[in-house]
């Protein structure tokens, strides 16, 4: 690359970073109820490969989906409502037509479920992100008679603002809870998640058009022991811990079992909250808004 080459590269870093820098709100003087150390979220994407489902993917990439909507998710309920972590459940809408049951019954054990866009991608033609949007409010609405809080997509804030989410749980600018601004007057709380800690990167082969020799089928105790590591870290900082899974890949025998070692390594320090995203996002918007008047 010739040096011109060079400054420009670096001048759209500087330019993106300075965009960042406009948009991102973070809170550093953010504490957690009384008594407690670390909120940890455990969230599902239920996307039951949806997106894949779209693309007419082979049939043994489409039967993970399934697994995930008929076994998975009621595995993962059943742990979580059994060890007292209330999940929250990042849904696509069109589940509503695809696993009805499952979903009142994530409700029926006091979990929460929030918008996952309705089939898996955000349409950049506003018009139409705004279709897909109102999509899954009326499919929620009339599957489950439920308001969602919160979404985990790249749905823009005017959208959110309007429909009155309470937070977003995307992208992974930083470790903690932060305000997003759009750059038209709309703020919305982000509940970040990261790679480090998401089950797809370490239980999925082939993941994202990898090669082959990039396998991800890493073995449970490895897993266990990386996200622990992480959990400490936050620990010891008083921090967040957003644990991203999937109900088809998280939801296999031998990664159920590691999960509920995991809860129990994590409940058996003192001040460890594993609230729903939702009371999250409530407790921070209660006790740090947004210090910005938006823009
Ligand atoms: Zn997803």
């Amino acid at each position: 690359m010739d040096a011109a080459a060079l400054d420009a590269e670096v001048a759209t870093l500087v330019a993106a970073a300075r965009d960042v820098d406009a948009h991102y709100e973070p809170i550093p003087d953010l504490a957690w109820p009384e008594g407690v150390r670390i909120a940890v979220n455990f969230t599902l994407d239920f996307d039951a490969m949806l997106l894949r489902r779209l693309k007419h993917e082979p049939p043994m990439q489409l039967a993970k989906g399934e697994f995930g909507g008929r076994v998975g998710i009621w595995r993962a309920v059943e742990l979580f409502s059994r060890l007292g972590v209330k999940a929250t459940i990042f849904t696509v809408g069109r589940i509503c037509e695809l696993y009805p049951e499952a979903l009142r019954n994530v409700l029926a054990q006091g979990h929460e479920i929030a918008d996952h866009m309705w089939e898996h991608h955000v349409p950049k033609d506003p018009a139409m992100e705004d279709d897909h949007f109102m999509k899954t409010v009326a499919a929620f609405k009339e599957t489950l008679g439920l308001r969602a809080l919160g979404s985990r997509s790249r749905h823009s804030n005017r959208l959110l603002v309007r429909e009155g989410y309470l937070y977003n749980s995307h992208g992974s600018a930083a470790h903690g809870p932060h305000y997003l601004h759009d750059g038209a007057g709309n703020c919305v709380l982000n509940l970040p998640f990261h790679y480090a800690i998401d089950d797809a990167m370490f239980y999925s082969a082939n993941w994202q058009g990898s090669e082959l020799l990039a396998n991800r089928f890493s073995d449970t105790d490895r897993v266990e022991e990386i996200w622990w590591q992480g959990f400490l870290q936050q620990y010891r900082v008083g921090g967040y811990l957003n644990v991203c899974l999937h109900p088809f890949v998280s939801g296999r025998a031998q990664r159920i079992d590691m999960l509920e070692r995991l809860v129990h390594r994590m409940q058996a320090m003192p001040g460890v909250w594993m609230p729903t995203s939702a009371d999250v996002a409530r407790h921070v918007l209660a006790t740090r808004p947004s210090q910005r008047a938006s823009r």
